[in-house]
């Protein structure tokens, strides 16, 4: 029926003959077996996968670094000399290095897009008659599909019904405002951009609800037709692998220069060229970091694995960078900071304050009069009936429904809503039974910037039923209904006093009111709520916050981060929250409420986010200011949101945190990064992991640069002196690469060190080599220059041997190499800590050990099997020779202590600053 030359488009059609054409139902959707069916004929709803670049030139891109193009040169010369072993091993270490580029780099790729799949998207769908989440994927011609505000489209659709439904095509039609949709046919001509009773795969629904039939998926839509596959290429650049690559670019200049200077000084003094064109490679060789590009990778990669086991999905790989950096955390309230577990507790209607026992959603509980704060004993002449109607108007006014599974209740759909059921449940008003006797004829969703949600009831008289937040309701209230169930004048600042009592206790309060209509009001609009309720009562449910969210919220401030509290929430209620998890720089929580802000001028803006801690009833495109005022103090922003209208807010912040799983489509793809539990907690364990990330990096860059450095040196000081090279370029490559690489890739894998989230947040600006790292680089470099130089002359005159002689200094600077890896990792200051019984324990590292035994065992095999000595120009060593080797150690242990010592973090008090 798709294929089918068809002679009327879809959305020249009636919606009754679309229905009809595809055999579908718009009350029950598709059966089952239908479904079935059609999958077999339409497959999957999704795009192919777009292959990326073919491994072959993937793998050819890897030899595009400045430093393999001087070993490749430096190959050919050695060919060209007529060294052919020389040659080949130059060219085979590019190939290895090469290699090991392609696997990490396709390993990395893999993971990040394999956390990105397992997110689906979801969809709304009507089968059997009953409403279903699905993943979008199996979706197929012929079902009928619910939209609602912040849903990406699924599939291409005929609009069934809208209500205000509004849709941002940009993706499709580059139009920037949303496309107000209907139903009615229109013109077989109609351009796509103006067919406004169709709604195309990947655009969002930004406002109001629909229902459409799906008429066409995966490549049969709209979108499928123009691109025929999605891209899914992940991008492993990030601002700091870009400063990498400059700063490689950068060092091979200099180093270059320097090789060419070097050159031609020897030259003049009248060295051979051969002898100084060994120098001049084996000092650019030398210089050049060859195991650290990999190394971030893969700290990078094992970075989002660890966040990814946290609860943090990382949607974009620069934000793991970003993420240690961190200042300021703007979180919402509900659900995030606390549990998102609903109990009404409160509730006032009529003047009278009742309160409610019972906890969860289960329906045992009792509702009685308040005193002393006490429950008194349950209402014995019956529910008053303002009572009974306030806790109707929470049962009808209500998308949700509750679910039992053997002892325990959950609800499906909004914990708010949720809550009102039970509460109503406790005075034996059941949700089937009121929605069969008082059957709902229209709605009007909840839409967090209009704060209430209305629905219209076909009872006798006819009644629409309001709930939402007090100031949204009061202010369309013209009077109230007293105990007796009169309406009398509204008593505006009873009502208020009430809600202050309620809020103060941290209860979250919804408002309830209703307005009798006439029999010929069929539906509902805003208009019809206006003026003119009849204000019902109050109830007020506990959000307890989630105990770990309280030990998050200390652990960020004490690791220098503010935490803020962002809500459309009662400021009353966001206070006391706050108050109660610590969400505070002074003694008193200092809270604001959107509309203040609204009245103020940038500057003062700036200074009162930068000074606030809550910030209550804020409507959505008021985040986006928050977080550019935020920015403009010079903060690094995370924030979260689940809205639709999030979404510039999200993408304004330095991190944009979706929620996984309240959050809508539209939120999720301007995020950053998605918590898969909703849970503030997992925010600051992926800063934590995040400054992880850049404690191993840093690392891994101390303990490799030194020996560059001092490789380096010693070439270039021996080469100037026309002495002997202590080390040919073909042994700073097996360095550089194999024995570098072994001991490295462990330090990408360190746990955090203790005091990390007690140091303030990394500034942004900060170089990535400190003035404190460089002193450490420039000191184990000297070090490391003494200790080639040293051995290498001594043994020569003793030995007489010069190739003994290079191969003792090679196994001496890895020996030292041991210690001083040691006294970077955590393994080696536990160690320390244990013998000085300071600790009793000792971090396990069994990756650095694996990676020491490795490089040990490496070292053997490199100086005494023949085959070795004959690629590296090595000599096999007597036990003599070895265990002189070992002893530079000794001085490693001292030296290693004071650098630690020197660079010991300064503790700062970074508590509330
Ligand atoms: P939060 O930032 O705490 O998630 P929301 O934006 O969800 O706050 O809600 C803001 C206010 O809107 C609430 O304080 C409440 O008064 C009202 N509200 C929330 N959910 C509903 C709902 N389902 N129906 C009607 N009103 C609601
Ligand atoms: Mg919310």
């Amino acid at each position: 029926m798709l294929q089918d030359q068809l002679e009327s488009p879809y959305h020249e059609l009636s919606v009754l003959s679309v229905i009809e054409k595809f055999n579908s139902n718009l009350e029950a959707g598709l059966t089952a077996e239908e479904v079935a069916i059609r999958y077999e004929t339409y497959g999957w709803n999704q795009l192919p996968i777009k292959p990326g670049k073919p491994a072959w030139l993937r793998f050819l891109l890897q030899f595009n670094q400045p430093l393999l193009y001087i070993l490749l040169v430096a190959g050919a010369v050695k060919a060209f000399l007529g060294s052919w072993t020389n040659a080949a091993v130059i060219w085979g270490v590019t190939v290895i290095n090469a290699t090991i580029g392609y696997v990490q780099e396709a390993k990395a790729e893999g993971a990040i897009a394999s956390l990105a799949k397992a997110v689906t998207t979801e969809t709304t769908v009507l089968r059997e008659g009953q409403t279903l989440r699905i993943a979008s994927q199996d979706l197929v011609p012929g079902d009928v599909v619910l939209l609602a505000s912040g849903d990406k489209v699924p599939a291409d659709l005929r609009l069934l019904k809208t209500r205000d439904l509004q849709v941002d095509e940009s993706a499709l039609t580059g139009e920037s405002l949303p496309v107000e949709k209907s139903v009615q046919p229109l013109p077989k001509d109609t351009p796509l951009a103006e067919r406004i009773n169709m709604s195309y795969a990947g655009t969002f629904v930004t406002f109001g609800q629909g229902t459409g039939i799906v008429i066409a998926t995966a490549d049969a839509t709209e979108v499928g037709q123009i691109s025929q596959s999605m891209e899914r290429r992940v991008s492993l650049s990030t601002p700091l692998t870009r400063k990498f690559e400059k700063f490689s670019r950068t060092l091979l200049y200099v180093i270059l220069t320097l090789a060419t200077l070097t050159f031609a000084i020897g030259l003049g003094q009248g060295e051979s060229w051969i002898y100084m064109f060994e120098a001049a490679v084996a000092l650019a060789v030398s210089a050049i970091p060859e195991g650290l590009p990999a190394v971030v990778t893969i700290t990078l990669a094992i970075g989002v694995n660890r966040m990814a086991r946290r609860n943090s999905i990382i949607r974009k790989l620069p934000a793991v960078e970003t993420l240690g950096s961190a200042t300021v955390i703007c979180s919402d309230k509900t659900g995030t900071l606390t549990e998102n577990q609903m109990t009404v507790q409160a509730i006032c209607a009529g003047g009278q304050h009742y309160l409610v026992s019972g906890s969860g959603y289960s329906p045992k509980g009792d509702i009685g009069i308040a005193r002393n704060g006490k429950l008194e004993s349950p209402l014995e002449d019956g529910l008053p009936s303002v009572l009974q109607e306030c806790l109707i108007a929470g049962v009808l006014c209500n998308d949700s429904q509750l679910k039992q599974t053997g002892e325990n209740w959950s609800v499906v759909g909004d914990p708010t809503e949720g809550a009102l059921i039970a509460a109503a449940a406790k005075a034996d008003l059941s949700q089937s039974g009121l929605a069969a006797s008082k059957p709902r004829l229209d709605s009007i969703p909840f839409e967090s910037q209009y704060q209430y949600m209305a629905t219209l009831h076909d009872v006798h008289p006819r009644t629409i039923y309001v709930k939402g937040s007090v100031e949204a309701l009061l202010s369309r209230c013209s009077s109230m209904m007293d105990l007796q169930g009169q309406s009398i004048a509204l008593e505006q600042s009873e009502i208020e006093q009430a809600v202050e009592a309620i809020t103060e206790g941290g209860l979250r309060v919804l408002a309830f009111a209703r307005k009798i209509v006439g029999s010929h009001q069929h539906s509902i609009d805003h208009e019809d709520i206006a003026t003119g309720l009849v204000f019902l009562g109050l109830q007020g449910m506990i959000d307890p916050p989630r105990p770990e969210a309280i030990a998050a919220v200390h652990a960020c401030q004490s690791a220098g981060i503010n935490v803020k509290m962002i809500t459309g929430d009662h400021i009353a209620t966001a206070r006391a929250i706050a108050q109660r998890m610590g969400i505070q720089k002074t003694e008193q929580v200092l809270a604001f409420e959107g509309r203040q802000l609204a009245k103020m001028e940038n500057s003062q803006l700036a200074q009162t986010v930068e000074d606030g801690d809550v910030f209550a009833r804020v409507a959505p495109a008021q985040k986006l200011q928050l977080v550019a005022a935020l920015q403009s103090k010079g903060e690094v922003v995370a924030m979260t949101g689940d809205g639709v209208n999030d979404a510039p807010a999200l993408k304004q912040a330095d991190i944009g945190i979706a929620m996984g799983k309240g959050g809508t489509e539209v939120a999720r793809e301007a995020a950053d990064m998605l918590l898969t539990d909703d849970n503030f907690a997992s925010i600051e364990a992926a800063v934590e992991e995040g400054r992880t990330v850049y404690q191993n990096l840093r690392k891994a860059i101390a303990f490799l640069l030194p020996v560059n450095g001092g490789e380096s040196m010693t070439i270039l000081i021996s080469a100037l002196l026309a002495r002997d090279l202590p080390i040919l370029s073909l042994q700073v490559l097996w360095l550089n690469m194999i024995n570098s690489l072994t001991m490295t890739v462990p330090l990408a894998f360190e746990p955090k060190s203790n005091g990390l989230m007690q140091e303030p947040p990394r500034n942004p600006k900060e170089p990535l080599i400190t003035g404190k790292l460089l002193r450490r680089i420039l000191i184990v470099s000297l070090f490391n220059w003494i200790l080639i130089f040293g051995i290498f002359e001594w043994a020569k005159s003793t030995y007489g041997d010069i190739t003994v002689a290079r191969t003792m200094a090679i196994q001496a600077l890895v020996a030292a190499r041991i210690i001083y890896l040691l006294s970077i990792s955590q393994l080696g200051i536990s160690l320390l800590k244990y013998i000085g019984r300071k600790s009793t324990s000792v971090t396990n590292a069994p990756i650095l050990i694996v990676g020491i035994l490795g490089a040990v065992i490496l070292q053997i095999i490199f100086s005494q099997w023949n085959v070795m000595n004959l690629l590296f120009q090595t000599a096999p060593l007597n036990l003599n020779q070895w265990l002189i080797c070992l002893l530079p150690m000794l001085p490693m242990v001292p030296l290693a202590i004071f650098i630690n010592f020197i660079n010991r973090p300064q503790t700062k008090s970074v508590n509330h600053r």
